[in-house]
Formats: structure tokens, C-alpha cells, sequence
């Protein structure tokens, strides 16, 4: 069954340059079908009915030609991630010529200073804050004021300030930053989208969380906002899905946050996944370079054993 569905299997454990998202190493299965190279990498701790939402946009990516695409390059925001402020020079040069950084907080004090230091290196860098679902209505009102006071309109917006859809709708008419989502959509495939303009301004869409293209765009017709395309930490060969992702809406007027390989310790595909004058090229990317990161026998023999998992309880979806 391996070999019939993730042909030429790759496990990769690449180490991050600075702890994101609570690791410091990046998992991955990188596998081979007729249309080229896949990536299936859904987090460890998420559990084999999510990650069949992962294999989906896997297999489809595989197996099947890239949608109808729009442009050939796409415009990317740095991401920063919750460091020490003296970090954040050397971050952004893994973003040259990008004009958007997103970055990473959880309070007002922390967080105030990493955006300081942001437009000290670059006074026109526009701001992007991700909460990740972190704050109560309650915090996100005061914080949000607070950074509003402070800044200004740098913001392009505020990522999932609170988990919940209720809180959002509480918070969104009294706060001056845009709204966008995120886990209320990856989180939530079965919501009711067409109501999510009473919680936000902006949708974000992610290739493997959501379940690929064709999900993808039954989502974002759905939402009826605006969307942003980010990654999940993926290797390159997951980011040119992400980056064909975007480049199949018609319009599109947002940086995406498909930088991301820039976080971990090496890019491990060809051409490079790494920013080059703000922007990354829509290509289908091979693995290359990685035979360092291989993963230990036993991590590998995990990684067999999760996807033989998911693909029996795919089958049995039907
Ligand atoms: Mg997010």
C-alpha cells in the first residue's frame, strides 16, 4: 500500500533556527507521483482523522495537475517568529525585499518590542500580528488597543486574536485592525463559512491543513473574504503547492506567509524555496540536499506506520 500510494518515500527531520510553534524539528514524508513531488506532514500531535485531511491535498498535488494558475510569481511575507528582539535582524534577511513580516505574540509588552525592532530595520514594513487563538476577548481588546495606540496603521491585521467565532464577533467592531482567521477555518472544516464576514476581514488558506486545491477554493468562495495563503512549516516541495495554490485565485492582493523555509535549518529543494526580492517563483519543487536530515529508522518506521494508518482509514472514508 506504501508503495502503490507514496511511491520513492522520503522521512526528513530537519531541526528549526529558532523554536516555532513549540518544536524544534520538523518532520516530514516526502513522496513521488505522476505529476511529481508531494508532501505529507501533518503535525505530530494531530490525530490520524486530521491528518487524512493532509493526505488528501497530498495525493491530490501527486497525482493530479496543478489548477489553472494566474501569475508565475508569487509576493511573500517574512515570518517572525516569539524571539529575543536582537534576533530579529538577522530573521529578516532570510526575507530579502519583503515588505510585509508577520510576526508571532502573545502579549502587548513582548510583542511591542519585536515590532519596534521590525521598523527600526524598515520603517515601511507592513505588520501582520497572529495571536493564534491566544487571548480572550477581554485581552484582545485592551492589546489591540494598546498596539493600535502605538503603531498606528502599520497593521495589515490581527490574526486569530481569539479562538472562538463569538469572541471575534464580540471584538470586531470594537477594534481599528482587520481581522483575519485562521484555525477557525483549519480547525473547523465543517463551519459555516458563509457567515465568517461577521468575524473577520480576511481569510487564511492553507494547502494541507484544508485538504488541497479543490477544497481550497470550495472554501474560499464560501468565506467570500479576501484570502492570504500560508504554509505549515512545509519543506519546499509543500511550499510550491502553496505557492500554485495562490496563483490559481484570478485576484489576489496579499503578501502570503510561504516563506516559512526560511525557519528551518536548511532548504532542502530545488530551485531554492527561499525569497529572493520578495517574491517566490510558482514551480513544482524536487527534494534535493537532504540526505543529512534522513530520518532514524525509527522515526521513519513511525512515519510508515502513521500513513498506512491514514490511508486505511481514507479507504474506508471510500
Ligand atoms: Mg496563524
Amino acid at each position: 500500500m506504501l508503495d502503490e500510494y507514496c511511491p520513492d518515500l522520503l522521512v526528513l527531520a530537519i531541526p528549526l533556527r529558532n523554536k516555532f510553534r513549540g518544536i524544534t524539528t520538523r518532520e516530514v514524508a516526502l513522496f513521488r507521483g505522476a505529476q511529481g513531488w508531494s508532501e505529507f506532514s501533518p503535525f505530530l500531535e494531530y490525530d490520524d482523522h486530521e491528518a487524512a485531511t493532509w493526505m488528501r491535498a497530498a495525493q491530490e498535488a501527486a497525482n493530479a495537475p496543478w489548477p489553472k494558475l494566474f501569475r508565475n510569481r508569487v509576493a511573500i511575507n517574512a515570518t517572525l517568529p516569539m524571539v529575543e528582539p536582537t534576533h530579529v535582524r538577522e530573521i529578516l534577511s532570510h526575507f530579502p525585499g519583503s515588505t510585509t513580516v508577520k510576526i508571532k505574540v502573545d502579549d502587548f509588552e513582548k510583542g511591542a518590542l519585536l515590532v519596534d525592532e521590525v521598523l527600526n530595520l524598515n520603517a515601511e514594513m507592513r505588520i501582520r500580528l497572529d495571536i493564534n487563538g491566544g487571548w480572550s476577548a477581554e485581552q484582545a481588546r485592551t492589546n489591540l488597543l494598546e498596539y493600535h495606540l502605538r503603531f498606528g496603521k502599520v497593521f495589515d491585521y490581527v490574526e486569530q486574536p481569539c479562538i472562538s467565532l463569538s469572541d471575534l464577533a464580540e471584538i470586531k467592531s470594537d477594534i481599528a485592525i482587520p481581522i483575519a482567521v485562521d484555525e477557525s477555518i483549519r480547525k473547523n472544516l465543517s463551519a459555516e463559512f458563509s457567515s465568517f464576514s461577521n468575524y473577520a476581514d480576511i481569510a487564511i488558506v492553507k494547502w494541507q491543513p484544508v485538504g488541497g486545491f479543490a477544497a481550497a477554493h470550495t472554501i474560499a468562495e464560501q468565506v467570500g473574504l479576501p484570502v492570504v495563503i500560508s504554509s505549515a512549516l512545509e519543506t519546499g516541495v509543500g511550499i510550491s503547492h502553496g505557492l500554485a495554490l495562490a496563483a490559481s485565485f484570478s485576484e489576489f492582493n496579499y503578501a502570503c506567509g510561504l516563506g516559512t523555509v526560511a525557519l528551518l535549518e536548511s532548504d532542502t529543494s530545488t530551485p531554492t524555496a527561499m525569497v529572493s526580492d520578495g517574491y517566490l517563483e510558482v514551480e513544482r519543487r524536487e527534494p534535493v540536499g537532504f540526505e543529512r536530515y534522513l530520518a532514524t529508522p525509527e522515526r521513519t518506521a513511525f512515519w510508515k506506520q502513521r500513513i498506512l494508518r491514514v490511508l486505511e482509514l481514507m479507504e474506508g472514508q471510500g
